[in-house]
Formats: C-alpha cells, sequence, structure tokens
C-alpha cells in the first residue's frame, strides 16, 4: 500500500526548534504551570499578527469561549455566527447560555455574506455580538463587514482558528475586530498538538481573560473567588512547541500556497472544478486548498477514488443550521452554504507533501475526468 497522505498533519521544523524550547522548560522544571515559554509565546504571537496583547489557552474554543464572556455575553443574549464553520465556533455560544442566529455564506468569499449579515441586523437589532470567520485561510470580506458591524456598535470576534498567517488588504486576520482567536490544533497550520490564543488591542480585558482562564483566583494569601473560574491555560511545555512552530510558520504559508497553486494549475482547467475564490485584497495563508464541482463527477467520487489510493480528503463543512443539535436555531440566508457543502471539497493540503505525492492526487483526480 502507498505511504498515506494526510489532508493537515502536524510538521515540526527541521532544525528541532520545538525541543530546544521543551527541553529549556524541562531542565528548569518549568514543565507546569505557567512560565518563560507562555510569556514568550503570546509576546511573540501578539507581534507576529500586530496586536496589542494575546492570552494562551489550552484550545481555539477555550480562547472563542472566553472572547465572548470578555465580550459581556450570557443568558439570551443574540450571537451572529457564520452557518459555514467548524462546530467550535458555535458551542461557546451556548456554553454562555446565548442564542446563536446563523448567517449564510456569499459565492465571492465562501465566508459571511454582508448581505445577509444586514438582513440579520434588521431582523435582530439587539444582537450582542458578531462572530467572523476566515474558512479554510481565505479572509472574509472584513471592509464591508466592520462598516456594518461599526454602523451597529457591536462586538466582533474573529474566529482565525485557520488563519494564521492570512493578512487582508496588509493586515493580519483577527486583528480587525474587539477580539481574535486562534488555534494550534494538530491539523491547523502551526500546532502545539493542542492549544489556542486570544489577541486584543484590549491589554485590560486579555489581563481579565487570564484571570478566568486560571480558575479566577482572586490577589488573597488563602483561596477566594468572586467570579466563576475556568481550567483553561495552555502549559508550557506546549508553549514551547508553538515558540518552535512560529519560526516556521512563513515556510508553512510559502509550502501551503504552492500545494495550491499545484492543484490550480492540474485541475482548475477540468470542467466543473472552481476553486475556492480569495477575495479582493486577501493574502492567505491556504489552509487547506477546497474547490467545487458542477459537472458529473461528484466530491464522493473523488474522495472515494483518492481513499482507495490511501489519500485523505474531506467535504465541506456541513452548514451549523441544518445540523441536528443546532437546527432549532435561527438562519439568515439563502442556500448558499448548503450548495457549497453539496458540492465542495478539501483536498489533501500536508505541507510535508513532496512533489511526487501531489502528482500522485491530481493524477487520480484527472483519472476521472477520463472515464
Ligand atoms: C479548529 C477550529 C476551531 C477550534 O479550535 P480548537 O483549538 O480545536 O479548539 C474553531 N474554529 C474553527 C473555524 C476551527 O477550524
Amino acid at each position: 500500500m502507498n505511504e498515506r497522505i494526510f489532508l493537515s498533519s502536524p510538521h515540526m521544523s527541521d532544525e528541532g526548534y520545538e525541543m530546544q524550547y521543551i527541553k529549556e522548560a524541562f531542565d528548569t522544571n518549568w514543565i507546569a504551570p505557567l512560565g518563560e515559554n507562555v510569556n514568550e509565546f503570546e509576546k511573540e504571537l501578539a507581534e507576529k499578527v500586530g496586536s496589542k496583547a494575546a492570552a494562551a489557552l489550552s484550545s481555539g474554543t477555550a480562547a472563542i469561549h472566553l472572547a465572548l464572556k470578555a465580550a459581556g455575553v450570557g443568558e439570551g443574549d443574540i450571537v451572529f455566527c457564520p452557518t459555514l464553520t467548524f462546530s467550535a465556533t458555535a458551542n461557546p455560544i451556548i456554553y454562555q447560555n446565548a442564542i446563536p442566529v446563523f448567517i449564510d455564506s456569499d459565492y465571492q468569499t465562501w465566508n459571511m455574506s454582508p448581505k445577509a449579515l444586514e438582513s440579520a441586523f434588521e431582523k435582530y437589532p439587539e444582537v450582542k455580538a458578531v462572530i467572523v470567520v476566515h474558512l479554510y485561510g481565505l479572509s472574509a470580506d472584513m471592509d464591508k463587514i466592520m462598516e456594518i458591524c461599526k454602523k451597529h456598535s457591536v462586538t466582533v470576534i474573529e474566529d482565525a482558528a485557520e488563519s494564521l498567517g492570512t493578512y487582508y488588504k496588509g493586515k493580519h486576520t483577527g486583528t480587525f475586530g474587539d477580539y481574535g482567536i486562534f488555534s494550534f490544533n494538530g491539523n491547523k497550520i502551526i500546532t502545539t498538538s493542542g492549544g489556542g490564543m486570544l489577541v486584543s488591542e484590549n491589554e485590560e480585558r486579555v489581563t481579565k481573560v487570564r484571570f478566568w482562564a486560571t480558575q479566577s483566583r482572586d490577589h488573597a494569601r488563602h483561596y477566594q473567588h468572586s467570579e466563576l473560574g475556568f481550567n483553561y491555560r495552555m502549559s508550557n511545555v506546549l508553549a514551547g512547541i508553538g515558540r518552535g512552530q512560529l519560526k516556521v510558520l512563513d515556510r508553512r504559508v510559502k509550502k501551503k500556497k504552492y500545494i495550491y497553486e499545484f492543484y490550480k494549475r492540474e485541475l482548475g482547467s477540468l470542467d466543473g472544478v472552481k476553486f475556492m475564490p480569495a477575495n479582493d485584497g486577501d493574502d492567505p495563508n491556504y489552509w487547506l486548498s477546497c474547490l467545487t464541482l458542477s459537472g458529473t463527477v461528484r466530491p464522493i467520487d473523488v474522495m472515494e477514488a483518492l481513499e482507495k489510493e490511501n489519500i485523505e480528503s474531506r467535504p465541506i463543512w456541513k452548514p451549523m443550521h441544518i445540523q441536528p443539535f443546532f437546527e432549532k436555531y435561527e438562519f439568515v440566508g439563502c442556500g448558499v452554504s448548503e450548495k457549497l457543502f453539496e458540492n465542495g471539497l478539501c483536498l489533501p493540503s500536508d505541507t510535508k507533501m513532496a512533489d511526487g505525492d501531489l502528482e500522485r492526487v491530481v493524477d487520480v483526480i484527472k483519472g476521472l475526468w477520463m472515464k
């Protein structure tokens, strides 16, 4: 059997940067709780994305949860959320006993449709916060979305879990809204095996997030708590992996772009194939190379043919408003996200792939058009 090709899997630096930082933590016995790697990882990431402050957390999901809390979202509050995303964008809304309203995508970006967002504001002017996602590492239409959100003076949380290394008009995704979050889960462009980060220009709020994330311990000799706490901090060992990975982020983005361009060149002219379009001003990290199919070859045909050759691929996210758990919530839109789900597909975009691996993938796919 051929060696398996993954969608997107961990890729440590050739230089072994990650181990150096981990070793320092071990040598000083600072493997937990916090320590230099955590502090430095926060600083280095904030600097990389151009944000004032950052809090290293146990996951991207935890970061979204505490961003919602920092935004004052609580019981019964409405939060707008893109429907075409991973469930981790929406789950924390429920953790806060708030109510999601799902917003459709547009075909130009596959991300939140500014038009649907405007209709949602007309229907629910009392909305407390808006979550924007940059899907598969391609940015949402931030000019239009921020203009609408500013007009309504609403808090914006950017779920940039998939878009570390993605810039929109020269500004890093995750820094347009009041809060931005990143994920270092195993399949993301860089990983700490598991982890997340919250960034904001508001240092006081970030300090508060760190407080909540360490069980909300008041300043007192005994254990004193005047607020609900969470155990959401990143460990000093994992932050060491993150510091090493951050050093190779630019290299990973370059490789992801190479993969995307390889596929586009080889598959872009096949009948019915359309790659996920980049927005004007978008400089994506191309986390996953995604496309839609409108001809006789269906996504399932491609996925099955690839699986036979031991190659991993995936459908596009199934929209939240048609998920059994979330379908009871409101949806504003007109079926774009469902169409993308029906016709869309993510190709293997693992940065460890060599040209020979990419050729293996495109040969299988091209074969389906020659039948
Ligand atoms: C991965 C991901 C998350 C969650 O991040 P975790 O670190 O796995 O909790 C949230 N939103 C999106 C869009 C993601 O892809």
